[in-house]
């Protein structure tokens, strides 16, 4: 599916706001991609965020916390990926 569409699904935009909303107010979650909080992140990314991940990848289960720029890196590698011609099933 692609992002634009991903993104505008009504259950997608709820789910996300409610992980959103709980991974700002937990300052021990800790993201899907890195495995650090948003405190350890912002050490090095420092107006990284939080957003709701989808499960990309093999072993991915359903929607997670992900710092943006943790989420932005993986879909430039997926369309890197596409331009490559590389189809691992994302
Ligand atoms: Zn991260």
């Amino acid at each position: 599916m692609p992002n634009a569409a991903k993104h505008a699904d009504p259950e997608f935009r709820r789910i996300r706001d409610a992980m959103n909303r709980r991974s700002n107010a937990n300052p021990g979650t800790t993201c899907r991609r890195c495995g650090l909080t948003l405190a350890e992140r912002r050490k090095v990314k420092p107006k990284d965020i939080w957003t709701t991940g989808h499960p990309d990848l093999p072993g991915d289960h359903g929607y997670a916390p992900e710092h943006r720029s943790c989420n932005s890196s993986l879909g430039a590698q997926h369309a890197n990926a596409k331009r490559l011609g590389f189809d691992y099933g994302l």
